[in-house]
């Protein structure tokens, strides 16, 4: 049930030594980790652990219910919106007052507490402070630092950290069956991010899209084809966070039409309007927000590339897959990560990599995309 945790034996050890003794239980819990270090599945194991009469099978209808999330004590938030507001966390907080159905504990889960606001922090930082005797709390987040001083200080903080590479390509060669060279190179690619590895592993258009992104780097000989890449990621970027989003849009939408008691494409009483709107916003919100997060990965993995280059251009690393000195990220672009490094110098890739984190800050900023992302593709091309 812990297998997934690759690399937090520490973190381990504190849930279960939680689980195993009582007096070293605490209310509330706060798991912090880096993305794609397991902060989710590790709340659940301590929720499954928490619940089953052996301690965490792993097996019992308690865990695997626990783990599924479909436990009847185990309530586990997740959002996409960007804020949690003060009526998503009232119902938790009502909830939090009731006694377990069945279990020992009722467990409520926050899988992204740093998006609490002051308004609604003040709200379950009340329920904190005095916390009915069978609940607990457990809250995630990627840094202590994410969450209000009020709410970390009262919680029991758990770091998990960033898991060796090498421990993440043993876990998909052992769990999930994947050649260990495909291993090698996605836990490399994804740089230990667990769930992302898994994605590239099993999906090869996900692989795809990834090479194309650093193929930019190769394409991109001027202003000209600068522009038109630019449109091409911010395009690809939009196409893949609507297929994300789209089921979930459409599935929300006949949920409130029904909640309501309209019919679904007919029009909606005056009165039931304003409803409609704001679930469309938040949609609209979730979207671009989505569409960010792609842009945004699309950059890091440039930005690995280019940390790649670097690394060869300063002898830091020789390039070749299992080679002498530091890894690289793109194991399997080592021949284009050759050229780039001997087409340039150390001075330039820095400057490229400085265009790229600006290009992340002000897509961070909310500056339309295609003006971050343009920018940035006219300061990666070749110079003199
Ligand atoms: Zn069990």
């Amino acid at each position: 049930m812990w297998d997934d945790l690759v690399g937090q034996d520490a973190a381990v050890a504190v849930l279960r030594g939680a689980v195993a003794d009582p007096s070293a239980m605490t209310h509330a819990w706060l798991l912090t980790g880096p993305p794609g270090s397991g902060r989710s599945n590790a709340a659940r194991a301590f929720a499954a652990a928490l619940l089953c009469p052996r301690g965490g099978c792993g097996e019992c209808h308690e865990c695997t219910t626990a783990l599924a999330g479909t436990h009847a004590d185990v309530e586990v938030v997740a959002t996409e919106a960007t804020i949690l507001r003060r009526q998503d966390v009232e119902p938790l907080v009502q909830l939090a007052q009731r006694s377990p159905s069945g279990g020992r504990w009722r467990i409520i889960v926050i899988e992204d507490a740093d998006r609490l606001n002051e308004t609604s922090g003040n709200v379950l930082l009340k329920a904190i402070e005095e916390p009915p005797p069978r609940t607990v709390w457990v809250l995630c987040a990627p840094s202590p630092q994410d969450v209000l001083v009020t709410i970390r200080s009262r919680s029991r903080s758990v770091v998990l950290r960033v898991p060796p590479v090498d421990a993440v390509a043993r876990l998909l060669v052992e769990r999930d069956g994947v050649e260990p060279e495909l291993a090698d190179a996605v836990a490399h690619a994804s740089q230990s991010h667990i769930g992302l590895a898994r994605r590239l592993a099993r999906d090869p258009e996900a692989r795809a899209r990834r090479r194309e992104v650093l193929d930019l780097a190769r394409r991109i000989r001027g202003v000209p084809d600068a522009v038109l890449a630019a449109g091409d990621l911010v395009e690809v970027a939009q196409a893949e966070a609507r297929a994300a989003t789209e089921e979930r849009d459409a599935e929300e939408k006949s949920r409130l039409y029904r909640a309501l008691g309209a019919e679904e494409g007919k029009p909606l009483p005056p009165a039931l309007r304003s409803q409609l709107k704001s679930l469309e916003e938040e949609q609209k919100r979730r979207a671009t927000r989505a569409q960010r997060d792609v842009l945004d990965r699309a950059m890091t993995d440039l930005l690995s590339l280019y940390r790649d280059v670097l690394l060869v251009q300063l002898g830091a690393s020789d390039g070749a897959s299992g080679g002498r000195g530091i890894d690289l990220v793109n194991v399997e672009l080592a021949d284009a990560v050759r050229t780039l490094a001997a087409d340039s110098t150390p001075e330039q890739t820095l400057r490229r990599m400085d265009a790229i984190g600006t290009a992340r800050e002000r897509l961070a900023a909310n500056v339309a995309p295609l003006l971050a992302v343009e920018a940035m593709a006219v300061a990666l091309r070749p110079q003199g």
